[in-house]
């Protein structure tokens, strides 16, 4: 009793030290989406949150009106945040906003560019000097250059031909230009980064623009033979900017977004955007050369939200939580006695009538293996459901096996 006291206190202590940390953060950021052609619904908590896992930021998100709204209703006030994030791609700002977003990054205000926020406002001026590079939007060489890696040098490309691509999404090798960077500094020089779009045929004004990563795009996969920019710095007035074009967004984030490599630079990126330096330390699972590194976790879920999710969830379009699900069990179970646990929460999910039937199927699948005698009877009950026989009979015969 006096033991589990003890470490009541530890814990007490812990979340009292986390707490402190989180109202200690000394930056504020704002997300800005509401439009784009990507999942932004599923990006912009995913970018909040990394934000805030740094223990540097408070971050919040703002939502510009839907396609053909009055864009008169979107008037943040910039001055307020340390850092914007665009996640943005869509109709224009007014020109009252415009304004007051260059002002930001003219006084000094941090700016990430994140992924199809490049490929915004095509006709904003001083927009594509704060990027430095954009795609799509009709962009071509009245643009800017193409701008590109051959070998080791850098080659600014003024010669006719459109603005943005990507082959087919694909694993692929990042490879660092300047390790010296505060950025960069101490990360492998060869990383290999998540299922991603690989962006190509980026064109803008390039001013003031540091390459610091780029990837090469493989002419065998469909991509250009050049090593295109990933990752970039630029300077606008007093304002920093970090320009990823990494992560593109898949329901509920997918691997581009869980890729260490992405969350690690834009994390370091977001900070360095603010003070010009970079306190963060490298993560222990950063990815190498030779393999990818994902966190499925990066949004920090609870068994609770899992097993929620999974009920409702449209399983033919993400199995996430039911993976999450999967590695907390292969994690946190290390006794027949955690593994009850789990079982009887996922009894509960079996008993529930919101729950779609492909869910309980991942489910029974699951018991099948891990159950006990807990989950015989809520199976044998579920077997006469035809959608469910297969399953509920197979997971059967395997738990009297594994007796
Ligand atoms: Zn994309």
């Amino acid at each position: 009793m006096k033991k589990q006291y003890l470490l009541l206190l530890v814990f007490a202590g812990l979340f009292a030290i986390f707490n402190s940390c989180q109202k200690g953060a000394a930056y504020k950021a704002l997300v800005v989406t509401g439009q784009n052609n990507h999942n932004w619904k599923a990006s912009s908590p995913v970018l909040k949150e990394l934000l805030e896992q740094t223990g540097l930021f408070t971050a919040e998100i703002i939502k510009t009106p839907e396609k053909g709204g009055d864009m008169k209703t979107f008037d943040p006030d910039f001055a307020k945040y340390n850092l914007v994030v665009i996640d943005y791609n869509g109709e224009s700002w007014t020109e009252k906003t415009k304004v007051a977003f260059v002002e930001y990054v003219k006084n000094g205000g941090g700016v990430v560019i994140y992924h199809a926020g490049n490929n915004s406002f095509p006709e904003w001026k001083e927009f594509n000097l704060i990027t430095g590079l954009g795609g799509w939007g009709n962009r071509s060489a009245k643009d800017g250059p193409y701008v590109y890696y051959r070998k080791d040098s850098m080659v600014i490309d003024t010669s006719a031909g459109r603005g943005g691509s990507h082959a087919k999404r694909h694993e692929y090798e990042v490879r660092m230009r300047n390790t010296e960077h505060p950025i960069t500094k101490g990360l492998p020089v060869r990383w290999r980064h998540g299922n991603d779009e690989l962006y190509s045929q980026l064109r803008g004004p390039a001013q003031n623009m540091e390459i610091l990563a780029t990837a090469y795009a493989d002419t065998a996969g469909g991509g250009t033979g050049r090593s295109e920019p990933m990752l970039m710095t630029i300077t606008y007035g007093k304002g920093k900017i970090f320009h990823t074009a990494l992560g593109h967004a898949d329901n509920g984030g997918g691997p581009a977004m869980e890729c260490v490599g992405f969350i690690a630079t834009f994390q370091r990126g977001a900070e360095w955007a603010v003070t010009g330096k970079v306190t963060q330390k490298i993560p222990y699972d950063f990815p190498n050369a030779a393999a990818v590194s994902l966190r499925t976790g990066f949004v920090e879920l609870t068994l609770e939200d899992d097993l929620a999710k999974i009920a409702t969830y449209d399983i033919t379009k993400s199995t996430k939580y039911f993976t999450d699900l999967q590695s907390r069990i292969r994690k946190e179970a290390k006794t027949p006695q955690d593994l009850q646990k789990f079982e009887i929460l996922m009894i509960k999910l079996l008993e529930s009538k919101e729950a779609t039937d492909d869910a309980k199927k991942l489910i029974i699948g699951e018991l099948s293996w891990m159950g006990s005698d807990l989950c015989v009877p809520i199976i044998k009950e579920l077997s006469k459901n035809e959608q469910l026989k297969d399953a509920a009979d197979f997971a059967l015969a395997r738990l009297q096996q594994t007796k």
